[in-house]
């Protein structure tokens, strides 16, 4: 299997084993979540990888709920999470298990184990496990029941399973090394006693088994050859393959590890995340703040744009902090050609065209996008009375403002040049209410006579015809590039950003857009590119901006001389 792209150390391996014919030429990967939260862009990464890579080698791809701790697990995310890898675009086919499917099965290896002497039952305590285990540098010491007969490891373990014991008052360990240097090797638990019910197995188990047993005889029985996990796994390889090795097991997996993805001004632990929605710092896990696959969507964000990012950011074993930035240059690049154009009015400012006829309504030509000329056109009206933005008019403009000022002129999109003749404030206040212009009926836009030209282009919109809508504009959940940076001693949450979310209530949109469905996507004409958000509801409308149109990232990389 040859691709144009260079082959990252992933491929390399699975190459090389296609090669020698491990496997039987197979490749099978799955994508294992635990069930206790929602999925970020982290685990895009990874899904976009495992199932990337049994769609390039003709071969097949679980999804695999490791649902192994039932206190932290619930189904609700069981949902939300196949919800969000399909609507990334994957599909496990028939192929959806989970590993408490499989409970029975890791009992009888655990029993297998026992019986061949390889693993006993130990009442220390959680403790004094971790104390008789020592250190990097200071070997462990055998725990006081290590030499328990193979009879009486296989009564206690059958009672621990029928729940005559408390939580925490034994456990079952497999017999490796207690000098061993790597510390996953020194007797690591493969049980635990759990006195709690499981979302698919309920009252049926007391006793659940440990991630590093329950995980390679997961992907023994379901025939995974590529194992692929994060760099935080890869000290327990040699434990995986422990298990592997002293089980009679269906097939012999091999696990690879690969750096997880940081991003920078977020954070991407699910304990962190939920801390976030359960102490209301966002509005719920899909808040559009969130690194969330859901917050994504709700933001605006397209499935394709997250592969896309998947895809440029690559695979490596080293870890690394990628910059938020490159996220919104992958939407904005898709966007650019995708999203009608259109004006809205973020904040706005009344204008009268004086000279304009009261009772007169022209249906202008606007091009849809520019960059995708098949998009074709629509018709906007204009009229009398308009909104600018506020920011785009100044009493006392400073040097190189090329917008409107008193006197001065500037063309309004698609439309005419308009002239600033006069100033309305609030009596009390002193705040701008209103600007009173004329407008040039020789300069309609597209017109053969349109000879004039004016350094600054407004958008606007025609106050009797816009349509109102909320809009929410988002700065980055976090001040702080590496907002786990504790220097200074604080909490994560004390790098949030107080100013991550701003509420637009009154802004008017041109009328095109009244009943826009939630999803829907445009690009406001010199605000970036906004998202109908599933608030809205009939004719009020509400917008997430998803990103403005300041690409930072294609500027960097520019600078850099990349393209
Ligand atoms: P978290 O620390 O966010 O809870 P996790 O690793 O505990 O993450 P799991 O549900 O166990 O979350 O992860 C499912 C799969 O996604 C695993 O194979 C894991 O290695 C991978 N994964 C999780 N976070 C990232 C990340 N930031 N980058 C790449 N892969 C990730
Ligand atoms: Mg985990």
């Amino acid at each position: 299997m040859t691709t144009n792209k260079s082959s990252n150390f992933i491929q390399n391996i699975i190459n090389e084993d296609l090669r020698t014919n491990k496997n039987d030429g197979r490749v099978h990967t799955r994508f294992p979540p635990e069930p206790n939260g929602y999925l970020h862009i982290g685990h895009a990464k990874s899904i976009c990888l495992n199932f990337g890579i049994a769609a390039e080698y003709n071969g097949l791809c679980n999804l695999r709920f490791d649902d192994t701790n039932p206190s932290k697990e619930e189904v609700e995310y069981v949902d939300s999470i196949k919800s969000d890898v399909k609507w990334l675009g994957f599909d496990w086919g028939d192929r959806l298990y989970y590993a408490s499917n499989y409970f029975d099965k890791i009992y009888e290896y655990a029993v297998q184990l026992i019986k061949s002497g390889k693993a006993y039952v130990c009442d220390l305590s959680a403790e004094e496990i971790r104390e008789y285990r020592g250190t990097l540098t200071k070997p462990g010491k055998d725990s006081p029941f290590r030499n328990r007969s193979v009879e009486e490891n296989l009564d206690l373990f059958e009672r621990m399973k029928a729940g005559e014991f408390e939580d925490g008052s034994r456990v079952l360990r497999a017999k490796i090394d207690m000098a061993s240097p790597n510390l996953n090797l020194r007797d690591p638990v493969l049980y635990r006693i759990q006195h709690t019910d499981h979302h698919r197995t309920g009252d049926k188990w007391c006793i659940y088994p440990m991630y590093d047993f329950a995980h390679p005889i997961s992907d023994s029985i379901e025939g995974i050859t590529h194992s692929i996990c994060t760099c935080e796994f890869e000290d327990h390889r040699p434990l995986y393959d422990w298990v592997i090795e002293n089980l009679q097991v269906e097939s012999r997996p091999r696990q690879i590890e690969f750096a997880r993805l940081n991003l920078s001004y977020t954070v991407m632990s699910k304990r962190k995340l939920r801390e976030l929605v359960e102490k209301g710092y966002v509005n719920g896990w899909d808040d559009p703040r969130m690194p969330t696959i859901s917050g994504l969507r709700r933001r605006g964000y397209t499935p394709e744009s997250i592969r896309d990012f998947c895809d440029r950011i690559g695979v490596a074993k080293a870890n690394s902090v990628v910059d938020i930035a490159m996220l919104e240059h992958c939407i904005r690049e898709e966007l650019n050609l995708k999203a009608p154009r259109v004006m809205a009015v973020l904040r706005p400012l009344r204008v009268v065209i004086d000279n304009y006829p009261e009772d007169r309504v022209e249906m202008l030509d606007a091009d849809n996008n520019p960059e995708s000329p098949d998009m074709g056109s629509r018709k906007i009206p204009f009229s009398r009375v308009l909104y600018i933005e506020q920011e785009d008019f100044r009493e006392d403009p400073p040097k190189k403002f090329f917008r409107l000022a008193p006197g001065r002129e500037v063309r309004l999109k698609h439309a005419y040049i308009i002239k600033c003749e006069r100033v309305v404030k609030d009596e009390k206040t002193g705040e701008i209410i209103e600007l009173h212009c004329t407008y040039d009926p020789q300069t309609r836009s597209g017109m053969s006579s349109e000879v004039r030209k004016v350094k600054g282009t407004l958008h606007w919109v025609s106050a009797a015809h816009a349509v109102k809508a909320e809009i929410r504009l988002y700065d980055h959940l976090f001040t702080k590039e590496n907002p786990e940076d504790d220097t200074e001693n604080a909490d994560f949450t004390a790098n949030l950003n107080p100013n991550s979310l701003e509420r637009l209530t009154d802004c008017w949109i041109e009328p095109g857009l009244a009943g826009a469905v939630p999803g829907s996507r445009y690009q406001f004409l010199r605000q970036g590119y906004f998202c109908v958000d599933p608030d809205s509801s009939g004719d009020a409308l509400v917008f997430n901006r998803i990103v403005s149109l300041k690409d930072s990232w294609a500027k960097i990389q520019k600078a850099l001389g990349n393209k």
